[in-house]
């Protein structure tokens, strides 16, 4: 079994401090395999937020010596040591190094930290420990590292920093990509052979040649001179024929898109054709070259993928953690109560006198006017049992009802506005509501809401995936032209053991003082016929709660009123 090789940026910054942006490294991940790049300023907290902490690294990788590349060496490994009091298995950390510079600088880190370590030792008791282990840094590549089992081999090769000398970059082989980090460098010959073949360049920038004018004659001018140019650099990874460069070390530090746009713009000015991510803080990628689909364009939601916690804690009801101004203004306890057509359709059992909506007559949603069934069970030609509601909406529009799907699968507190007595959790599989510029239904269709709710008496723990009505032959012309706003459509299973509980449609159809919702619940064949009952109360219930507060939600929470 393979993994996705996993590549974070840990730090984005140079020596100025630049709010948002921590020290030089590059955290990549095979596994359980973590190899920590360089360790500049806020590593440690990086490493926390990305999920790895210092205990749980295999090696650190030091490329040279610059303080903004090291200065938090020895945190990482005073911390790892101090971190045996709850992980005692954490060895000493290995720490690969060229000879020199590089290597003096490890050596002598726990120097300033005698006294501290003198008084920690009589909780801990042992000194802290390196395991470090050095190379010289020569023109040809050379493994400096390797997995115990093989998979995973770096290589380092001398690079252009003078007047620093002993700088390298690595080259990381995994069984599903090839990464290269530069380091602090030039634009050199070393890196541009190292590159050819990887799937991900690591490269420092620095806006050299747009800058010139601006730093000519200070200080600066030196120091740019010893960094990589990012005109030139577009000119390298086009060379080395890489598909994607990620620049980090950014010189200027962008303080917008526009200033992450100039270092695209130096690239592709310099000849280069690939993909450009301009790094920022955890930036993450993912590579995989044993996927089925290779050249699968790539997913943009994969860093924002999330974990469902099998053993959440959950609960009924908006308590302290939760509560904002909208959980305030929304949350509303008491929900309507049934009203005589839901009571009678749900006495009146399972109907086989009229024949209830599947996939095979799906369409018939189309047609003007009403089904026999709108409110009620009944049997399907495929054998399945078909659950109907009919709410009413008034003063609200289907693109109130999109943006309520966009919205609310990101947070349990808004979940629960919808059915205060019978929503109790919430989460999105892809997290994409601080993704800027995406629509509505794009925040939904193709997104997983993991919901654990009341079905009547049965908690219920699902995972909702949304798909786009034209994969069940609704498509949108013809929705149009029959009236509909939106439709939204779903597949439901259990969110624990990955059995499909039930098909659902729910279709928003414009009338004269809003909209009203035709909703269907397709359950498989066998399913017991007690589950349908809870299912239309629930439905109806949550539905036409949720009517009574949307356009005020919505006005409240988009500004739509005051725009
Ligand atoms: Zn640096
Ligand atoms: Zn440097």
């Amino acid at each position: 079994m393979t993994h996705p090789t996993i590549v974070t940026l840990t730090g984005t910054g140079v020596p100025h401090p630049c709010p948002g942006r921590a020290g030089a490294g590059t955290l990549v991940r095979y596994g359980d395999i973590a190899l920590q790049f360089d360790a500049g300023r806020g590593t440690v907290i990086r490493l926390a937020e990305a999920g790895v902490e210092p205990c749980a690294l295999t090696a650190l990788l030091i490329t040279h010596v610059h303080s903004d590349h090291l200065v938090d060496l020895a945190d990482v490994a005073m911390t790892r040591w101090i971190q045996k009091t709850l992980h005692p298995a954490a060895g000493p950390l290995t720490i690969v190094t060229p000879e020199g510079t590089a290597a003096d600088f490890a050596r002598h880190m726990f120097d300033n930290f005698v006294d501290d370590i003198e008084t920690r030792l009589a909780v801990l008791h042992d000194e802290p420990e390196i395991d470090l282990r050095t190379f010289a840094a020569t023109p040809t590549a050379t493994t400096v590292w390797r997995s115990d089992d093989g998979e995973v081999a770096v290589e380092a090769i001398a690079v252009h920093h003078e007047p620093v000398t002993d700088a390298v970059a690595y080259r990381i082989t995994t069984p599903t990509g090839v990464v290269v980090i530069s380091g602090d460098t030039v634009v050199c010959d070393e890196v541009e052979s190292f590159s050819v073949g990887c799937d991900l360049l690591v490269h420092e920038a620095c806006r050299a040649t747009a800058m010139r004018p601006l730093v000519a004659g200070t200080d600066l001018e030196r120091i740019f001179s010893y960094h990589a140019d990012s005109a030139t650099l577009g000119g390298l990874a086009e060379r080395a024929q890489v598909p994607h460069i990620m620049l980090t070390h950014l010189i200027p530090p962008p303080m917008d898109e526009a200033g992450e746009a100039a270092f695209v713009d130096d690239l592709r000015g310099g000849g280069y054709s690939g993909r450009i991510t301009v790094g920022r803080d955890l930036t993450t990628v993912l590579i995989d070259r044993t996927a089925a689909d290779v050249n699968a364009p790539f997913d943009p939601r994969a860093h924002l993928e999330t974990k469902l916690d099998p053993a959440r804690l959950t609960h009924l009801g908006i308590w302290r953690d939760e509560a904002d101004e909208i959980s305030d203004r929304f949350f509303q306890w008491e929900v309507p109560a049934l009203p005589s057509e839901c009571i009678n359709a749900i006495a009146a059992g399972v109907r086989t006198d009229i024949v209830g909506l599947d996939l095979s007559n799906i369409t018939d949603l189309l047609s003007p006017g009403y089904l026999p069934l709108e409110t009620g069970i009944a049997l399907t030609p495929n054998g399945e049992l078909s659950v109907a509601t009919l709410t009413q909406w008034p003063d609200t529009t289907p693109e109130m009802i999109d943006w309520w799907f966009g919205w609310h699968i990101a947070r349990t507190e808004r979940y629960k506005l919808w059915h205060p007595q019978a929503h109790y959790f919430t989460q999105p599989r892809y997290d994409l509501s601080d993704v800027p510029g995406l629509t509505d239904r794009e925040r939904y269709v193709g997104n997983t809401s993991w919901v654990d709710e009341y079905l009547g008496p049965i908690p219920s723990r699902l995972a909702i995936t949304f798909h786009d009505p034209s994969e069940i032959g609704l498509d949108e012309a013809a929705l149009t032209e029959a009236g509909y706003g939106t439709v939204v459509c779903a597949v439901a299973t259990d969110s624990d053991y990955g059995h499909e509980l039930s098909r659902l449609i729910h279709a928003v159809r414009h009338t004269a003082d809003g909209c009203e919702m035709r909703s269907r619940f397709i359950l498989p064949a066998g399913t017991p016929e007690f589950i349908a009952a809870p299912l239309l109360d629930h439905c109806w219930t949550e539905m036409t709660h949720l009517a009574s507060f949307l356009p005020d939600l919505y006005m409240y929470a988009t500004g739509a009123g005051s725009r």
